[in-house]
Parts: structure tokens; sequence; C-alpha cells
């Protein structure tokens, strides 16, 4: 059955596109996708959303949502699109060996945790290497662990991990962090945490059976490589858009983020509508993300309008 409204993605820009679609008539059908309810599933408290001034859990946070667009007439479906054609109209979208169609798509496919790209990380990846404090925070009680990066993630996992670990060690690559003041602060004022600056991880030593027993550092001034016994390593440093499904379809800018037209969600694909961290690579916040979502599904109503005339 075709679609008016087929939405890619269910973080905040997702299922806040749904919930404006349902209430415009628009029966959306969202595809959840590998991480339903998106990134802030895996935090803990998101303190910073307006509204919520004693924070909220991530994972509930992304459930009230999700409530709400179901409330309006959206329906979630916990499946992942593995292939899109936006050659012709209605556009397509396979999930699980199915095809749907819709007259507009939203896409809010989000970012994903970006790797240091090193063979030993690929290898121990769950067995001592993570790039989620809170979903493997909880493996490393009492151990020490080494944070890798120096913006607000690696500030907010290393702190997070000191509730387990007895020292986490934050390796930043500069003598400066990019994260916010106050991320700063509160990790510098935590007594487990400690930083080796102008730092950068070289290679990781350990095996799946025993896990990681160290980190082999290079000092970026002057070329020094030692080694950091430890019991685990979180990377922390950005993120890449999840956009491998839509390269060859749509513009992308150089770090393959969706380009969208300026103060607009739309794409250079007339009635295809790109919102949050897959096309923002620039505030990459939750509220920023459900305003965009917002924007979208405004923005495909009124295209679908000017199309039925
Ligand atoms: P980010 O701000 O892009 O910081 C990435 C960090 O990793 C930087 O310090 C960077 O070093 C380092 N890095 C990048 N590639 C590296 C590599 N190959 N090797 C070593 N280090 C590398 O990313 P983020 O911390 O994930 O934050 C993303 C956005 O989310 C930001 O807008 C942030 O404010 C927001 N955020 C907010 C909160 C909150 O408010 N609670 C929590 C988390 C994230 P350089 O500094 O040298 O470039």
């Amino acid at each position: 059955m075709k679609r008016k409204v087929i939405i890619i993605g269910s973080g905040p820009a997702g299922l806040t596109a749904a919930i404006y679609a349902a209430r415009a008539n628009l029966e959306p059908l969202v595809f959840e996708g590998v991480q339903p309810g998106g990134q802030l599933t895996i935090t803990t408290d998101v303190e910073n959303y307006p509204g919520f001034p004693d924070g909220i859990m991530g994972p509930d946070m992304m459930d009230e949502f999700r409530k709400q667009a179901q409330r309006f007439g959206a329906e979630c479906l916990f499946k992942t699109v593995d292939k899109v054609d936006f050659s012709e109209r209605p556009y397509k979208v396979w999930a699980d060996g199915n095809d749907y169609s819709a007259e507009a798509i939203i896409i809010s496919t989000g970012a994903s945790a970006r790797l240091l790209g090193l063979e030993s990380e690929s290898e121990l990846m769950g067995h001592g290497v993570s790039a989620c404090a809170t979903c493997d925070g909880f493996f490393f009680r009492d151990k020490k662990v080494l944070v890798v990066g120096g913006g607000d993630s690696a500030m907010e996992e290393a702190t997070f991990l000191t509730k387990f670990a007895s020292e986490v060690v934050l390796i930043h690559r500069r003598e400066e962090f990019r994260a916010s003041k106050i991320m700063i602060d509160r990790a510098m004022a935590n007594p487990k945490i400690s930083v080796e600056y102008n730092s950068t991880v070289d290679d990781i030593i350990g095996t799946k059976d025993v896990g990681v027993t160290a980190v082999r550092l290079e000092d970026t001034q002057s070329g020094e490589k030692r080694d950091l016994a430890c019991d685990g390593i979180f990377m922390a440093i950005g993120h890449i858009p999840n956009t491998q499904l839509f390269n060859g379809s749509l513009k992308l800018d150089a770090a393959g983020y969706i380009i969208t037209n300026p103060d607009t969600t739309h794409t250079n694909l007339e009635g295809v509508f790109a919102c949050g961290d897959v096309q923002d690579h620039v505030y990459r916040q939750a509220v920023t993300a459900a305003g965009t979502g917002c924007m979208a599904a405004i923005d495909a109503e009124h295209w679908l309008k000017q199309q039925h005339g």
C-alpha cells in the first residue's frame, strides 16, 4: 500500500516528525531501525531537554516520544530499511525483504559513533573496547578504563564510568578540550578521573579471551610511545552520519551529511526531507533534532498539498 509519508529513523527527529505528520493526518509509517529511539537510548540522564527540570532517562524520554506519535496514529515498525529507490515516484524502501512506497520520505537516520580505525580496535570490540559507556560500563566495576576524546561525549562517558571503574583516564590528542565548561568542570572535579594530554592511541593490546590489558600511546609532540596498563577503552571521538543507504541518491557533503536547502529540510530530491543528526554536524542536540523533525513534517505536509493542488 502506498503511504503518504515514510519516516526512516526513530530518534528525537524521526519521532517528532511522526508526531507532527500524524497530527496532520498523513498516517506516517516509521521504520525504527537498528537502534529504536536512537542515540538517546544509550545515554543515561538527559539534563538539557527543556521541560524536564530534574532530568529524564534517555530511553524513557524516547518511549514517551513514541507513545505520543502513536497516540495520533503513527505506525512504528521495528524494522531496518536496507535499500531505497528514489529514482522515480512514488519512492520505494525495502525492509526485511518487503517493499513499501510513499509519496514523501523523511530521513532521520542520525549518526553513529566514530571509531579510530585500528585493527586491534575492531578485533577487541566487545572484549574490552567499547563505544558506549552506558551499555558496557557495568562490566568494568573496580577496573581501570580509558576514554578517548576531548568533547562533551568524552566528559560525559568518563564521568559516568566513575560509577563503576576505580580509575578513568581521558586520552586527548590536544592540550585543550573541545567540551563545554560545565562538562569539563564536572569531570575534572572527579577524583577518579585523570588526563593524558597530547596523546593518541597507537594500538590496543589484549586478546579476545583476556580482554584489553594495555594501550600503546603516542605522544603527539615527542613521538614517544609507551604502554599504559588498563582493563578497557571507550571511544568517544564523535560521530559519523548514517547515510550509506543514500549515497548516490542524495547530495551529501564531504563528511557524508545530507545537504538540506538553507532554512528548510528539503534535500536535492523533491519530496525527500532530512532532519536531525543525519543533516546537522553543528548542533547535534536532542532538542535541535526534534526541532528539525517538526520542520520536516511541516515541509512534507506543504509539499504534499502542493502536489495535490
Ligand atoms: P565532538 O564534539 O566532535 O568531539 C570529538 C572529540 O574527539 C574531540 O575532542 C576530538 O579531538 C576527538 N577526536 C576526533 N577524532 C579523533 C581521532 N581520530 N583520534 C583522537 N581523538 C579524536 O564530539 P562529541 O563529544 O561526541 O559531541 C558531539 C556533539 O554532541 C557536541 O555538539 C556536543 O556538545 C554534544 N553532546 C552534548 C552532551 C551534553 O550536553 N550532555 C553530551 C554529549 C555530546 P579535537 O578536539 O582535537 O578535534
